[in-house]
């Protein structure tokens, strides 16, 4: 893959992009994040779901750099709080929020439901854009668990101290970046759209992810 062809990861999150370059280089992809590329733009999240969201990041980003751009859109659905922080967990608490005041504000949320009532999952969905802002690929993927009562762990980044994967019992702040490498929302959704990826920017007779 030469470098016009390296794929563009449509997102400046430090923790996501550590996530999608440790999933996507081992498959031969190289990539690269918006943080200092020349011509990249903010994209505004104006849709009303997570794949819609995805997509505008994937296009409108494409367009912009004349490149291949892959862009995911992720978050927290939690059940008692009817879907939210949903499309709004990055900006949960305010604008510009962090991850401790938002993590706070889900504390405070859920502070009267038992641990019974506390079902949540990780949603993410990808979109692949060619560099004219044709969307080619899109996936998706979830991963179940429930929020804790209090915060674990100093690992991953977002509501990760809170989210307990059942099959662990343990939070994702807790778990190893093996783990969630494995089964992470993100990492399904990047296993979906990875034979795309191939066809379309590996040179032929190299599928990614053999
Ligand atoms: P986006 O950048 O608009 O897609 O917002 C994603 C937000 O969802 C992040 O800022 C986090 O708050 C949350 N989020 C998504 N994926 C994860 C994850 O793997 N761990 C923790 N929080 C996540």
């Amino acid at each position: 893959m030469n470098a016009a062809m390296s794929l563009v990861l449509g997102t400046t999150n430090a923790g996501k992009l550590r996530e999608l370059a440790e999933l996507l280089e081992p498959q031969g992809i190289t990539c690269c994040s918006l943080a200092g590329l020349v011509g990249a733009i903010d994209v505004e999240e104006t849709g009303s779901s997570f794949a819609e969201n995805a997509a505008l990041k994937a296009s409108q980003q494409a367009t912009a750099l004349s490149r291949w751009v892959l862009a995911e859109d992720s978050g927290l659905v939690v059940d008692a709080l009817r879907g939210a922080p949903g499309i709004y967990s990055a900006r949960f608490s305010a604008p510009g929020a962090t991850d401790a005041r938002n993590n706070s504000l889900l504390l405070e949320r859920l502070a009267s439901q038992p641990a019974a009532a506390r079902a949540a999952h990780y949603a993410c969905h990808a979109a692949l854009s060619d560099p004219t802002g044709r969307i080619v690929a899109v996936s998706s993927g979830v991963c179940c668990g429930v929020i804790a009562d209090r915060l674990v762990g100093a690992g991953g980044f977002g509501y990760d101290p809170l989210f307990i994967v059942p099959e662990y019992q343990r939070t994702f702040g807790e778990l190893s970046p093996a783990v969630k490498a494995v089964i992470s929302h993100r990492a399904r959704a990047m296993r979906a759209i990875l034979p795309a990826i191939g066809l379309w920017l590996l040179p032929r007779g190299q599928p990614a992810g053999d």
